[in-house]
């Protein structure tokens, strides 16, 4: 039987893009599934992936403030992705993200780090090999750069902890039921069994932000005075890959009038690989519509 791997989070279009690899294969139900509380005692560490978006900032706030009440905040750690840069130099990344995903983790105490592939220098380079772009039937971007990634991290902490068996880790995302119709439908626990190269571990995936709305998200950051990335006070709505071909055409005419240079790149690889960066609309249309 194949099985699948869980999926870190990823800021924004990812959203749709990854739930088939959130179905991970269940071995049991997940500890409290059914009042949806997180047991911090069946698990020896609990990663948030954190994009430095909204829902990450709020996500940090939830596991923290149940993990402080639980008396167990030692068994957080947030994780950041850094998904690289273009041949030219341009972060695939909004620049800044990985600085507010890291006051995140400052601001509730816990241990922040961050891992690239160990394959791919960047999400760039991954692209450029596979010669065409993400989309819904190819996600390897977030297979490649953030599932494989997360699931290296959970190894490496599991290792760090010497337990002589696998260890037991929750992995926390911030997807929310609002975004999309297949996220609406995902547990917020899920108990995964993984295998892969080395130890074996058991992952819980949980949503803890799943029921929030945006407002309720951004009323979390007000509340707490937590910190959020500049790009939505620029009018993005949500925050990820500077250009996602899974985004909204109207998200990626702004972000292309925030990040030229960068688009102008990735237009420039749009003609070499011959394949358009999304099936109803090119980057040079996109970047038509963000100057005109
Ligand atoms: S291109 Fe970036 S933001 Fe879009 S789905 Fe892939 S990793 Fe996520």
């Amino acid at each position: 039987m194949t099985k699948k791997l869980f999926a870190p989070p990823c800021g924004t279009g990812c959203a749709a893009a990854q739930m088939e690899l959130f179905a991970a294969q269940a071995v049991a139900p997940a500890a409290s599934a059914a009042s949806a509380e997180f047991d911090f005692d069946a698990h020896e560490i609990v990663v948030v992936g954190d994009s430095g978006g909204k829902d990450s900032g709020a996500t940090v706030h939830e596991v923290c403030t149940q993990a402080d009440k639980a008396g167990q905040l030692d068994k957080v750690r947030v994780l950041h992705c850094d998904l690289g840069t273009t041949r030219r130099g341009h972060l695939v990344e909004w620049p800044g993200a990985l600085e507010v995903a890291r006051a995140h983790a400052a601001q509730y105490g816990v241990p922040f780090a961050v891992r690239r592939s160990k394959l791919w220098g960047s999400l760039w380079e991954r692209i450029r090999s596979h010669g065409n772009w993400p989309g819904h039937f190819a996600r390897f971007c977030t297979s490649d750069l953030k599932t494989a990634v997360g699931r290296d991290y959970v190894d490496e902490v599991g290792a760090e902890l010497r337990l002589g068996r696998p260890v037991r880790a929750g992995y926390a995302m911030g997807m929310r039921a609002e975004e999309s119709r297949a996220r609406a439908k995902k547990p917020v626990l899920e108990r995964n069994r993984m295998s892969g190269k080395g130890t074996l571990r058991v992952v819980t995936t949980w949503l803890p932000i799943h029921q929030l709305t945006t407002e309720q998200v951004w009323e979390i950051h007000r509340e707490n005075g937590i910190e959020s990335h500049e790009a939505y006070d620029q009018g993005m709505r949500r925050l990820s890959c500077r250009a996602c071909p899974l985004a909204h055409t109207d998200d990626l005419v702004r972000s292309a009038q925030l990040n030229p240079e960068l688009f102008d790149e990735y237009a420039e690889a749009e003609e070499e690989m011959g394949r358009p960066f999304k099936e109803s609309i090119t980057l040079r249309r996109i970047i038509e519509r963000a100057r005109s």
